[in-house]
């Protein structure tokens, strides 16, 4: 027979699981009722937004996704010399012989977006600005980047001829280096060089 005394040290044991056990099960109530607030908050709100106050919501998150740029781009172009590093709009964006991969980034920077692929396909992309700077291009870009492999380069103009045929040459060209390289299907596609393809 155990004695008193450990039967007292077992009970306290079993009340101590069972109110620990208690605890978890308020936590994770807690837990569900908040979320359960959370989804009506957002159903109210989606509701109860006048049109005038999606605008203004729209253009804080505008003016916050500008300021994340400014940020970024200040610092890439911290200590850099290159053509457009004083241009502050697109009609004065020079595009000439002398355009480097930080005139690339200034672009995007100016069409408020940010490259969104390796820097193997700067200077294709380089070159194809370039060309559409040749057909009377307004600079417009609203993406450069890697999709199915391949550089996407969205701009506005009617060329999009001179585009594709860049887009086509992206996939002889390694995305990370700039080397020769190989389209390869899978289920991520990518243009590669033996060194770099994964
Ligand atoms: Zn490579």
């Amino acid at each position: 027979m155990p004695e008193p005394k450990d039967l007292m040290g077992i009970l306290f044991i079993i009340v101590f699981i069972g109110v620990i056990i208690k605890y978890i099960f308020k936590f994770i109530n807690w837990q569900k009722e908040l979320e359960y607030r959370r989804q009506i908050n957002k159903k109210q709100e989606y509701n109860t937004q006048t049109p005038e106050e999606l605008a203004r919501e729209s253009e804080e998150l505008k003016k916050q996704i500008k300021i994340n740029h400014k940020k970024y781009y200040d610092k890439l172009f911290e200590g850099h010399e290159f053509v457009n590093k004083k241009t502050t709009s697109l009609d004065e964006f020079i595009i000439n012989e002398y355009i480097n991969h930080y005139d690339l980034h200034k672009l995007a920077e100016l069409n408020n977006i940010k490259l969104e692929m390796y820097k193997g396909w700067n200077d294709l992309s380089l070159e194809l600005m370039k060309e559409l700077n040749t057909t009377g291009w307004n600079r417009k870009v609203t993406s450069i980047k890697q999709k199915f492999g391949e550089l996407r380069f969205y701009a506005e103009t009617e060329r999009g001829d001179i585009i594709n045929a860049y887009t086509e040459k992206s996939k002889t060209i390694c995305e990370i280096c700039g080397e020769p390289g190989k389209f390869y299907f899978g289920i991520w596609d990518e243009t590669r060089c033996d060194l770099h393809k994964t």
